[in-house]
């Protein structure tokens, strides 16, 4: 065991695009009692593993009180051993923590805060149904630097429907002035009704276009991508993250959250009150698992070792003309004994992965 992460489902109102599990109740007493619970239980039978990365998401863990935050922190440490040097993250909202809050955070060990900042344009907010403003994303930077963070990530949505590809250049310059150590940049995706409610996204070229032009301006601040979605600058690499994509077993706590703990992966039920009554019963939360044969393990390391920029190794996959197609369409290249993608086949990465798949040396 490697990483904790821990799921604070709480938002203040859920965003139109979202699909996490979320719960719109008052953050509760009742939760923490649960969520300390399972770490306890957790903590104990794997016999007070080291930790070396501690991450909270949600839902808004940025939403509960310092104090609710660092009883749950006080169980961590007293349940698992958390590494001296561990990266403590903690997922964001602008507008959610004052002075104060940031101090409490730095006291109880936070590290890293990755921040919602999600666009700098009110109106795209506005779309987005975010409850902040670009303005209280910069307090909040200023408030995080002055409380001593020196890891920040700032999280961006593009393809927002009425986004222009020059609209998305100014929200990357906005982002660069503010000298993050991180950026996360994701396409907006909507699913089911959402897809057809509202107004469209922008065209899939555009998107690419856009894609593109995060690659470009944030390589060139000094962020190269690490993975598909990520930017860093060097030694700022998100740890916790980098355990998921490189298959190192974590633990999920909380409602919905994931764990791999090979060969077996498994997960919470997603809805709050369920999890709350199960663990305060005495029970556990468990809602899936499932035990990964080796094809499926190699699998999952081709789909999410193609993601980082190093890629995989070759031996992931079998030599043949759909890997051939796919290097002389320059989507992929060899990198000493790796197979890593292209700027382009980072842009196709879905469709890439698809092709590689069926070219997977199921013999490992
Ligand atoms: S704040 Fe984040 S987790 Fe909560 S509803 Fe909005 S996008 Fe989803």
């Amino acid at each position: 065991m490697h990483s904790l992460y821990l799921h604070i489902p709480f938002c203040a109102a859920r965003c139109p695009f979202c699909d996490f599990a979320i719960s719109t109740e008052a953050v509760s007493g009742r939760f923490a009692e649960a969520l300390k619970r399972e770490i306890r239980g957790w903590g104990e039978r794997l016999g007070r593993p080291r930790l070396r990365t501690l991450h909270l998401g949600g839902g808004t863990p940025s939403l509960p009180s310092a104090a609710w935050t660092g009883g749950i922190l006080e169980e961590v440490r007293e349940s698992f051993d958390l590494a001296p040097d561990a990266e403590i993250a903690l997922e964001c909202n602008p507008g959610d923590a004052d002075a104060g809050k940031m101090a409490s955070w730095r006291a109880m060990g936070v590290n890293r805060l990755s921040i919602g900042a999600q666009s700098f344009d009110d109106r795209e907010l506005g779309w987005l149904g975010r409850g902040h403003s670009g303005a209280q994303t910069l307090q909040t930077v200023r408030l995080a630097r002055e409380a001593g963070f020196r890891n920040l990530g700032l999280d961006l949505i593009y393809a927002v429907p009425g986004q222009t590809v020059a609209g998305w250049g100014r929200t990357l310059d906005q982002v660069l002035a503010l000298s993050p150590e991180h950026v996360s940049v994701y396409a907006l995706t909507l699913t089911g009704s959402k897809a057809l409610a509202g107004p469209p996204l922008p065209p899939e070229e555009v998107q690419a276009e856009m894609a593109l032009l995060a690659m470009e301006r944030l390589e060139a601040a000094g962020l190269p991508q690490y993975e598909i979605s990520n930017f860093a600058r060097p030694g700022f690499e998100s740890r916790h993250n980098l355990a998921y994509w490189t298959f190192v077993p974590y633990l999920g706590l909380g409602p919905s959250a994931h764990s791999y703990l090979a060969p077996r992966r498994f997960s919470n039920v997603a809805e709050t009150g369920e999890y709350v009554s199960r663990i305060l019963a005495g029970g556990e939360a468990k809602g899936m698992e499932e035990t990964l044969t080796p094809e499926q393990q190699a699998l999952e390391r081709l789909f999410l070792g193609l993601r980082l920029a190093g890629g995989v190794e070759e031996s992931l996959v079998a030599p043949g003309a759909e890997l051939e197609a796919l290097l002389a369409e320059r989507l992929l290249e060899r990198r000493a004994g790796r197979l890593a993608l292209t700027r382009r086949g980072r842009v196709l990465c879905d469709a890439v992965t698809a092709r590689l798949t069926a070219t997977l040396a199921l013999s490992r």
